[in-house]
């Protein structure tokens, strides 16, 4: 995520850190004195024993001053200048000098010994360098650790200095002021439109309050990477005008044991203090995966759900703390969290429809100069897949693009292009279709579609969408929110199969093909077609034996086959009569009502979403259109 979290270099900044201090130390010992002789004999040259000797002996000499360690001499340029260029050397241990300052005294040189040392230049070293040196390291390194238990506390309260040793501080980001609104959220209506109570919540938690009303803590927002949940999160805060503070379930990953939980701690601690606030949790189900995982638990990552699950259950509500999670696998979050009075609330952040891209891109264009040539409905168009952090990429890679070509406008080239290196640059590549793949995903969708409606006499689907979805299914079918259902009868099961195969069947009836794109209906009808075979009885040539033993109802569902080999054959074949009925079935249906599937599969290629009251519209239009009952074809 592009935003101002440096997850990235974590692990080696302290490395590089201890590093960095020890070379400091090591040359201050080593080089200290050396270091400051340098400082004091800076302008002079250093020559060698051997040069001074020659110099003196050559009577070049005018003035020399020797100290214990070493002489320092002026050459004399002519008859008055004594003073020419300053040089030094430095003197040999135990040489005897009464020659050679014989020999100056008879060429008249002027010389003298130094001031004695009073050691002040290694006083100064030792006394006051050296304690300098080690208190600056000593702060680096205590800085450092800190870091490394804690977090870099990115403007975190102004916890700073050494205060924060030993006590971890949360890793955590935290914004007063966002400035982020829903004017810079595009698209995402039905997201936003679940927060607005969580705003006004904030705004005024008393009016909540005052009736009695539980607001809920947390609410998690579930979608792909980049569809703008932190954004959302953000414009929360920004639109309550409270503080933001975040966190990410990834920096919890490899770290010490306790040091999770502590920093959940914190961060509510911080949080509470300056309530109303939001509390973002990114990634977490890299904290709240489920406990039951059959590769063995992780401590620190219990340690830490199970703060975090003591913190929301602790804290009070009625004082505006609101938290909010993003994911992009709800389904192997720990059902712990998902409870009653946890994140119960589940908002759906989806990939973008053609409105949502095109509104994305008015956004992210905002600030940019457009040529005349832009049509960004056409761009919105050709980037179906892509999401927001796509479509704000685009943008930015084209405005970098018109800069090299050295123009001052972004023109529809530069954004096409852009369009290529951004999604070719990663992996969603597969997550963009071609016009064909468009085609037959919208025919596919209608298809289960249609025989659902055609076939209950209801609306089956409260929405769909070719958009390709997380789970990597390039179109989805929402279905509606079931009552609850304890029974089913034979026959709703059969308009179930229908339904299931109704993708399938329009594939076929319509472009004669057969995709890998129904694969997983086929194994979901499947697996039905199997259970009412042998368990449910539903077969009239089994009859009524049981086959096959559920295992575990819970778990998986899985059901092993308890039967002879040859019932077992006879029930295979029992499914697959069963599948090829309904298959013939949902092919005919759609057959019969072929006009309408045209009609309904280009809108949705078109508009890309469609919603299951515009569905019902066309299919009580055509009944209307013909004589009743002709639409209606039986298994
Ligand atoms: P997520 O948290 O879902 O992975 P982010 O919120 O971090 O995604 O989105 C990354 C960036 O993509 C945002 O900062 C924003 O620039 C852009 N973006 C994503 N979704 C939208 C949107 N709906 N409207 C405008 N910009 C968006
Ligand atoms: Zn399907």
């Amino acid at each position: 995520m592009p935003n101002n979290k440096n997850n990235g270099n974590n692990g080696r900044t302290p490395m590089l850190g201890l590093i960095v201090v020890a070379a400091v130390f090591l040359v201050a010992i080593l080089f200290g004195n050396r270091l400051l002789g340098l400082l004091f004999s800076a302008g002079q040259e250093e020559v060698s024993y051997h040069t001074f000797l020659t110099d003196v002996a050559d009577d070049k000499i005018g003035e020399a001053e020797i100290s214990d360690t070493q002489i320092s001499y002026y050459l004399r340029t002519g008859e008055n200048e004594k003073k020419g260029k300053l040089y030094y050397t430095n003197r040999m241990p135990d040489v005897d000098l009464t020659e050679v300052t014989n020999t100056m005294q008879e060429n008249g040189v002027e010389f003298s010994a130094a001031p004695a040392d009073d050691g002040s230049s290694s006083l100064l070293f030792s006394w006051i360098i050296m304690p300098l040196i080690f208190v600056f390291g000593l702060m680096l390194l205590l800085r450092i650790i800190a870091n490394r238990s804690g977090g870099s506390g990115g403007g975190f309260g102004g916890i700073g200095g050494l205060g924060g040793i030993g006590k971890s501080r949360a890793k955590v980001y935290m914004e007063k002021e966002t400035g982020v609104t829903f004017r810079d959220v595009a698209g995402q209506d039905e997201a936003k439109e679940s927060l607005v109570e969580i705003i006004d919540f904030l705004h005024n938690p008393r009016k909540y309050t005052a009736i009695g009303a539980k607001l809920p803590k947390g609410a998690l927002l579930v979608g792909s990477p980049g569809t703008g949940k932190t954004l959302l999160a953000k414009a929360v805060a920004g639109e309550a005008h409270v503080p933001f503070f975040s966190i990410s379930g990834s920096d919890f990953v490899e770290m010490f044991v306790g040091v999770g939980a502590s920093r959940v701690r914190d961060l509510f601690k911080e949080a509470s203090k300056v309530a109303p606030a939001i509390i973002f949790i990114d990634e977490i189900d890299a904290i709240g995966r489920s406990r039951d995982s059959r590769f063995g638990g992780n401590d620190e990552r219990e340690q830490t759900l199970n703060q975090l699950l003591a913190e929301i259950d602790g804290f009070d509500s009625s004082n505006g703390v609101v938290i909010l999670a993003a994911t992009n696998r709800p389904e192997i979050l720990d059902k712990a969290l998902l409870r009653a009075g946890r994140f119960d609330r589940r908002i759906i952040v989806d990939r973008p429809n053609l409105e949502g891209r095109y509104q994305t891109l008015l956004v992210h264009t905002r600030k940019i100069h457009l040529a005349e040539d832009v049509d960004l409905r056409k761009l919105a168009q050709a980037t179906a897949g892509a999401v927001g952090a796509d479509l704000a990429n685009l943008v930015n890679e084209a405005a970098l693009r018109a800069v090299r070509m050295g123009r001052h406008a972004v023109n529809q080239q530069d954004l096409l292009v852009s369009f290529e290196t951004v999604i070719a640059g990663t992996e969603k590549k597969g997550t963009v279709l071609t016009d064909i793949e468009k085609r037959i995903v919208s025919y596919h969708e209608v298809g289960h579609a249609l025989v659902a409606a055609l076939k209950k006499h209801s609306q089956p689907v409260s929405k769909i969408t070719i958009v390709p979805h997380t789970s990597g299914a390039l179109g989805y079918t929402m279905q509606m929110p079931e009552e609850e259902k304890y029974l089913n009868s034979k026959e709703e099961l059969i308009i179930e199969l229908q339904t299931l195969l109704g993708g399938r069947a329009a594939e076929q009836v319509v472009f004669g093909i057969q995709t890998t794109g129904a694969a997983n209906d086929i194994q979901r009808a499947t697996e039905l077609a199997r259970k009412m075979v042998t368990q449910y009885g539903m077969s009239d040539k089994i009859g009524l034996m049981a086959l096959a033993t559920a295992q575990n109802e819970y778990l998986d569902g899985k059901a092993y086959m308890d039967c002879a080999q040859t019932t077992a054959d006879d029930a295979d074949n029992e499914v697959r009569t069963l599948l090829n009925t309904c298959y013939e079935a949902a092919k005919q249906i759609l057959l019969d009502n072929r006009g309408l599937l045209d009609e309904i599969a280009l809108y949705l290629l078109e508009k890309e979403t469609i919603t299951g009251d515009d569905l019902m519209a066309y299919v009580n239009a055509d009944a209307n259109r013909l004589p009743a009952g002709d639409s209606e074809v039986d298994a």
